[in-house]
């Protein structure tokens, strides 16, 4: 089902209104209960957010990754774990199986994330290890099936998963980066549990929980590309999901400044609305200048990602100016906020919830220091050179 200019500018304001409406409002009481209410669930299948991304044959709208970002920009302007969600739904949720999955195991489940029929998280950290190819979960064979030990932590949708992207070592003794392996794992195999974490700082609502795997069982068929693919697989896909990461910063970052500069005109001190001041002045114009560079960033990756180029230099210099972006942003909000902004519930807007939920921003799809080894790897590779696509 394509969409003509006019109906995607109207879907756009759509998952705005609803972002900082009914998600807003519902938000209130999640960061107490910490999970979604099935009310959650329902709004985002009428508004088609488990639909957008996926290509047209599986459902969706067949958009350009460029519209594809600017949906999650809207989205990303209300609560933190609804954004992570519907995130994940635009992006891993769907992509890796349709990268890696057998033609059987797509036949079977492709079609059915449009409705969220299915859902399946993406579990490749651990206690015991460090981020990306340090994992010591194992999948040992035995005949038709691979026997599966190990533990998860800091997994995100736990809750709401029919399946799971796991990343685990089929041969623990080798260094290679081919000893891991990835696999699309059923929540219901014996010997999968859902090992419960403490809330989190933000992004409330997620389900965030480890995963421990007790001796199971899962049949060959649920392998994903070949036997030691895991890494790769893991890192192409992350690759993509650290610009959905970058852009989730951006429509965090823009709806702060909005607030802060609403809230800047309205507030007087000694005679003078904050806005007249220029020391104000100065602040609002570096908050917007960080976040038209941070868009413009991410346009030039989808232009490249829909021209079919090698995208995990740009992606990951996205999520690394995307950081830098809502830092500097969320610190000048709650400046110029003042007192105000510190409390729940400020009249403007969620301001103290937004400035939480961003700080998890760091460490989803890892950390500053692994952006930066990713972007220098590109730029070591290129000489430097980085390439611009004309329009
Ligand atoms: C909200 C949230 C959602 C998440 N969802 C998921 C999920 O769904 N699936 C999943 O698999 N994971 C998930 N994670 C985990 C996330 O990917 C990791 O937290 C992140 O990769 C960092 O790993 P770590 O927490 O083990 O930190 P550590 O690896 O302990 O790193 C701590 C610090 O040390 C630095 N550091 C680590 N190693 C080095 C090194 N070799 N050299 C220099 N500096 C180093 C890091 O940059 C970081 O600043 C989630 C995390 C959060 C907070």
């Amino acid at each position: 089902m394509k969409m003509t200019n006019q109906e995607f500018k109207d879907y756009l304001k759509k998952i705005r209104a609803l972002a900082e409406g009914p998600f807003d409002e519902m938000q209130k009481e999640i960061e107490v209960t910490n999970t979604f209410p099935q009310e959650f669930y329902k709004l985002a299948i009428e508004n088609d957010l488990y639909r957008f991304a996926l290509p047209e044959k599986y459902g969706g709208f067949g958009l350009s990754e460029k519209q594809i970002l600017m949906v999650q920009e809207e989205f990303s302007r209300g609560p933190g774990g609804m954004r992570m969600h519907l995130h994940h739904a635009a992006d891993l949720d769907w992509r890796i199986l349709d990268d890696f999955g057998s033609e059987e195991l797509k036949a079977q489940y492709m079609d059915k994330f449009q409705d969220k029929t299915i859902y399946a998280n993406f579990a490749l950290t651990e206690k015991t290890g460090g981020t990306g190819a340090d994992v010591h979960t194992t999948a040992v064979k035995d005949g038709d099936y691979y026997v599966i030990n190990g533990e998860k932590t800091l997994i995100s949708h736990t809750d709401c998963s029919d399946f799971t992207y796991l990343i685990v070592s089929t041969d623990p003794t080798s260094d290679k980066d081919s000893r891991l392996s990835a696999f699309f794992v059923d929540v219901h195999t014996p010997g999968y549990e859902i090992v419960p974490m403490p809330h989190m700082m933000g992004c409330r609502g997620a389900g965030h929980a480890g995963l421990k795997f007790t001796n199971m069982r899962v049949h060959k068929k649920y392998l994903l590309g070949k036997e030691g693919m895991g890494l790769e697989i893991a890192m192409h896909s992350l690759a993509v999901s650290r610009a959905h990461i970058a852009v989730s910063n951006l429509g965090m970052a823009q709806r702060m400044l909005e607030l802060t500069i609403k809230r800047a005109k309205d507030r007087v001190t000694f005679g003078k609305p904050l806005i007249k001041r220029q020391a104000i002045q100065q602040t609002i114009a570096d908050m917007g200048t960080e976040i038209n560079a941070l868009r413009l960033m991410i346009w030039d990756f989808a232009k490249d990602y829909d021209a079919g180029k090698d995208i995990e230099m740009k992606a990951a210099m996205c999520k690394l100016h995307s950081i830098n972006t809502v830092r500097t942003v969320s610190d000048a909000m709650l400046e110029i906020f003042g007192g105000i902004g510190y409390f729940e519930d400020c009249e403007y807007g969620p301001v103290e919830r937004l400035y939480r939920d961003c700080r998890a921003m760091w460490l989803e799809e890892g950390p500053r220091t692994v952006q930066r080894l990713t972007a220098f790897r590109g730029l070591e590779k290129s000489g430097g050179v980085i390439e611009y696509l004309e329009d």
